[in-house]
C-alpha cells in the first residue's frame, strides 16, 4: 500500500507518477483553472483513487475554479459534483475511477481534455507530450507504432517502460494501476 497523496505533494506526484491522460488533465486544469464535465469526472475519480481525501479534493478544485469563476460559483455549481463522486450526494454511490477501456472509448468534443491521448491526440501533439515525458526518439517510434495499430494500452505500457526504465509485464489497463506500479518503483 502506498501512502495517500496530500495536496502539497500533488504537483510533484502528477509529474512523477500520473499516466499521460491524467497529466494532461492536471496540466490543463492548472493552466485554464477549469475543466469541462468529462474532465472533472475522469481526473476527479482518478484522484479519489490515488487517495486524495474529500476535503483535500474540494480545496484542490476550489483553488483552481475560483480563479476562473469565483469561489461562490464554485460552491454553488461545482462542489456538489465533487462530493457526489465521493458518494456524499444523490444516491450516495461510491463511484469508481474509470478504466482505460472506458476512457479510450469516450468521445471528447471541442474544448474537452478527457480521453486517452494515445487514442485522441493528433500525432504532433502526442509526440510533443511524449517528448516532455522524456522519451527518446527510438522509444517514441515504438510507441507510435503501437498507436498506428490502435494498441493504445500497449502504447501506454511502452511509455511506462521507457519512463521508468523497467519492464511492465502485466501491461497497463487502468490509470490508477499505472500510478500504483510507478509508486512501487519510485518508493
Ligand atoms: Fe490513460 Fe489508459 Fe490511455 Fe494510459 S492507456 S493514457 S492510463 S487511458
Amino acid at each position: 500500500e502506498y501512502a495517500d497523496i496530500s495536496l502539497k505533494d500533488i504537483d510533484q506526484v502528477s509529474k512523477s507518477s500520473f499516466p499521460l491522460c491524467m497529466r494532461h488533465l492536471f496540466e490543463k486544469l492548472r493552466e485554464d483553472h477549469h475543466l469541462k464535465h468529462g474532465g472533472r469526472m475522469q481526473l476527479g475519480l482518478f484522484l479519489k483513487g490515488v487517495g486524495l481525501k474529500l476535503d483535500d479534493a474540494l480545496a484542490f478544485w476550489r483553488a483552481e475554479f475560483s480563479k476562473k469563476v469565483g469561489s461562490e460559483r464554485f460552491d454553488k455549481e461545482y462542489a456538489y459534483g465533487i462530493r457526489h463522486n465521493y458518494g456524499k450526494e444523490g444516491k450516495r454511490t461510491d463511484y469508481t475511477p474509470y478504466a482505460c477501456q472506458k476512457i479510450i472509448s469516450s468521445a471528447p468534443g471541442v474544448g474537452d481534455h478527457h480521453g486517452c491521448p494515445y487514442r485522441h491526440f493528433s500525432e504532433d501533439n502526442l509526440r510533443a507530450a511524449l517528448g516532455r515525458m522524456g522519451l527518446s526518439s527510438r522509444g517514441m517510434e515504438d510507441v507510435m507504432d503501437k498507436v498506428r495499430n490502435k494498441h493504445y494500452q500497449l502504447a501506454c505500457t511502452l511509455t511506462f517502460e521507457a519512463v521508468y526504465g523497467t519492464s511492465c509485464d502485466v501491461g497497463i489497463n487502468h490509470p490508477n494501476q499505472y500510478f500504483e506500479e510507478s509508486q512501487k518503483i519510485l518508493k
